[in-house]
């Protein structure tokens, strides 16, 4: 018998109902939290399953064949999803993107996308509906999401050498599949097209440069992550981070680079385009840990089991799910929610130190397939 304790999966990580308040107040469209950050993108796990063995996110020795994954009856429902969505929605919430786990795993996910492209913001006007994928499936999923009224998707691209991307997804996956699938996507029309490519140095950051020549040239955005100390399983360590700044060296070394305003607040991503004249493509760089970004953070998550997370390196959530399937009214959910947000004080990022301070004892950091990247 194996000696490994499995977690119970609806107990994974800490999370209590929120506290509903007596006076139950309406959204407004306009809700700060304690350090004055709106409330804008929600980012919403479809799935904690993966067909893919990232070391930096699922690895293999964790994510065996032991590991038990959250069984349906705890995934939220559709119409669950578009309950709470809409909710949140109402509360300012302008940009939903859909992620996991591997979000194109999950069944039939372009009726959800039907269902959230219904909503409408508190102004009005349509979401931005998106997703992240690994694109394996893509090629065959591209134009019923764009149909079914996706907006556009961001697809991570960790090498664009096959034996490099094969080891980093750990699953000997083949990198022109997922080239097929960003190429469906183009055609589909679910552009500007993003490409996020993990760099830990060391292991795949001799493909920088190649990812650009390969990228360069075409409309998408090729962004480039700092490695993140994100969970509790990918064994992290500061000196496998490349520092954005080097990533943006080694590409001007090549290609002269001009930078690029902000086009939201709250963007992640420092951009630069090309400067020769009619050369398509963006590099962008996602500093997380060099640059911390906390401090116009507008993002909240919602757990593949409904639990909400306000910061990527949190350890407890709010279980909204417990509100959701307890008959709680959409007034007293939304009054919960509201709270949770004006409470929230996270910056993770920002507080990050040299000691990569860890949550008290016995609780461990989310997972960020559990949550969504
Ligand atoms: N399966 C989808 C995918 O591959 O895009 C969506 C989920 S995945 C968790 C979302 C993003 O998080 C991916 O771009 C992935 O590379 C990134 N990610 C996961 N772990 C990370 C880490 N430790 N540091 C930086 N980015 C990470």
């Amino acid at each position: 018998m194996s000696a490994k304790v499995i977690a119970v999966a609806d107990h994974r990580y800490r999370a209590s109902a929120p506290l509903v308040p007596e006076r139950l107040v309406a959204p407004t469209g306009e809700l700060l939290d304690s350090l004055h950050r709106p409330l804008r993108d929600l980012r919403i796990s479809v799935t904690d399953r993966c067909n893919f063995r990232c070391s930096y996110c699922m690895p293999k020795e964790v994510f065996d064949r032991d590991y038990s994954f959250l069984p349906h009856s705890s995934l939220l429902t559709f119409e669950e999803i578009v309950r709470v969505a809409r909710l949140f929605v109402a509360h300012g919430v302008r940009k939903i993107r859909l992620t996991g786990g591997e979000p194109l795993l999950r069944r039939h996910l372009e009726n959800l996308v039907a269902m959230l492209a219904e909503l409408r913001s508190a102004d009005g006007d349509r979401l931005d509906l998106t997703l992240t994928t690994n694109g394996s499936i893509l090629e065959r999923k591209a134009a019923a999401l764009k149909a079914a009224g996706l907006g556009r998707v961001t697809v991570s691209l960790d090498a664009i050498d096959d034996e490099v991307f094969r080891r980093m997804n750990d699953a000997d996956f083949p990198v022109a599949d997922v080239l097929r699938g960003i190429d469906a996507a183009e055609r589909a029309g679910l552009g500007p097209i993003k490409v996020n490519m993990v760099v830990k140095r060391g292991t795949n950051d001799q493909e920088i440069l190649p990812m650009a020549r390969h990228f360069r040239g075409r409309d998408v955005a090729l962004r480039f992550i700092e490695y993140m100390d994100v969970g509790a399983t990918n064994g992290w360590r500061m000196d496998e981070v490349l520092p954005s700044s080097e990533v943006v060296e080694r590409i001007a070394e090549e290609f002269a680079l001009v930078p690029v305003p902000a086009s939201a607040p709250g963007e992640t991503a420092a951009r630069w385009r090309y400067a020769q004249a009619g050369v398509a493509g963006e590099i962008g760089t996602i500093s997380s840990v060099t640059q911390a970004f906390c401090s116009d953070c507008n993002r909240a998550r919602l757990s593949t089991e409904g639990k909400l997370f306000l910061c990527l390196f949190a350890s407890r959530g709010h279980d909204l799910r417990a509100l959701v399937r307890g008959g709680a009214s959409d007034a007293e959910i939304a009054a919960a929610i509201g709270l949770v947000w004006q409470q929230r004080d996270d910056r993770y990022s920002e507080l990050r130190s040299a000691a990569r301070p860890q949550p008290p004892t016995g609780e461990k950091r989310v997972e960020m397939h559990y949550i969504g990247g």
